[in-house]
């Protein structure tokens, strides 16, 4: 099956009790057993629930792996794969990964004895330096947010399993459309499918995918036993996103590669951060782990002051966290998502004041392009 076909017939499609041709939304706590232990396959939906298992199998497909599973935000998710380690363990991690998984080790995790270490693993030398003998896993979003940061997925593998590691990838930002880095060599990937798989803004979801029965065994003990499920309407909200999934991509990232033309040539706009460029510094990489560049941009005005400019005239590009929607989105990074950051820290990942990250939806890309240069001339 190709990619398209994939997202309308992976998993299981449709309903065999009536012919629904859409997977129907099993709206139930609870099942009837013929007897003691006699089930149809499920007990209580927390364990296990027919629409959620037709979301868990088309994820699990999409991303070529063993099992998948789904949660109830991209933070449940990831947390249920932090639950895979033992106090004492060691994580290495992306220096830039998304905000909240920053604080879910440094404020949470480590209270129950899960340590990590923040490196550039967009240099794979950093990564070997910092494996400590109780290091676990090395855990990769790529690209990152809002620099668009680009780790060599195959390679970080081979030194993971070098050192007997596992890898882990927040595949968010590509999805599994363009990447799939469990056919890149890590062990688990995860989403946030709140972003593009589910791609409406309407359900704050989570996804992760093993691609080992060890790993899925271990990883359904913890789903069951910590409980962060998705609930059926979202998980059916998910699956009918998911089905648009290669039309939508294909068009962000056709807008997005004329919004970046626009962006290079207009003279106030400093730097633009995409890794379709080829002065993006791991082009060649993106290149050949994804399909895809993807729908999101970062690009610097030079102060805060014309950021806020821009964002104040802009028509069409909601300010608002979040991204991979229909609609356009836009946001300052240093103001909102990284806030957080100590300023210095901010300045030393290149997230400045006047920093302004875009993502790219679906409307008229003329429109677009209009909109961000009228708000530019301001
Ligand atoms: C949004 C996001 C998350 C967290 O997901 P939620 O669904 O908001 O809990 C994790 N990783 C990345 C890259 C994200 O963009």
């Amino acid at each position: 099956m190709r990619k398209k076909t994939k997202l309308i017939h992976g998993g299981i499609s449709g309903d065999p009790l009536t012919g629904a041709v859409s997977v129907p939304i099993y709206q139930v706590s609870t099942y009837k057993q013929e007897g003691i232990g006699g089930h149809k396959g499920f007990e209580y939906s927390r364990t296990g629930n027919p629409t959620r298992l037709a979301l868990e199998e088309l994820i699990k497909d999409l991303e070529c792996g063993k099992a998948g599973f789904a949660f109830g935000s991209g933070m449940a998710a990831i947390t249920a794969v932090m639950m895979l380690f033992n106090s004492g363990d060691h994580i290495l991690l992306t220096d830039d990964v998304y905000g909240g998984t920053y604080r879910v080790m440094s404020k949470v995790l480590n209270r129950f004895g899960i340590d990590s270490t923040f490196v550039d693993t967009s240099s794979l030398e950093n990564i070997e330096k910092e494996i400590k003998p109780n290091t676990k896993a090395i855990y990769i979003e790529t690209p990152t947010n809002p620099l668009l940061k680009i780790t060599d997925i195959a390679s970080a593998s081979e030194i993971a399993k070098k050192h007997h590691l596992l890898t882990i990838v927040d595949n968010t930002f590509s999805t599994p459309y363009w990447q799939q880095p469990l056919n890149l060599g890590a062990d688990i990937v995860l989403h946030s499918a709140t972003k593009y798989l589910g791609g409406h803004s309407d359900v704050v979801a989570g996804l992760v995918v093993v691609n080992s029965d060890k790993l899925a065994e271990e990883l359904h003990f913890i789903q069951n036993s910590t409980g962060g499920v998705l609930g059926p309407h979202d998980s059916w909200l998910l699956m009918r996103g998911i089905k648009t999934l290669g039309v939508r991509m294909e068009e962000h990232e056709a807008s997005t590669r004329r919004i970046v033309q626009f962006l290079q040539e207009y003279p106030a706009v400093k730097k633009v951060y995409y890794p379709g460029l080829e002065s993006h510094p791991n082009h060649d990489i993106a290149k050949k782990q994804s399909g895809g560049f993807g729908g999101m941009v970062s690009f610097d005005v030079g102060s805060e002051e014309k950021a806020d400019t821009l964002l104040r005239n802009l028509q069409y590009f909601t300010l608002a966290e979040s991204l991979g929607a229909v609609e356009s989105l836009i946001s300052v990074p240093a103001k909102m998502t990284h806030a957080s950051i100590p300023p210095e820290r901010r300045a030393e990942l290149g997230i400045t004041d006047g920093l302004v990250r875009i993502s790219v939806g679906l409307e008229d890309v003329d429109d677009l392009i209009e909109d961000l240069e009228q708000a530019l001339n301001k």
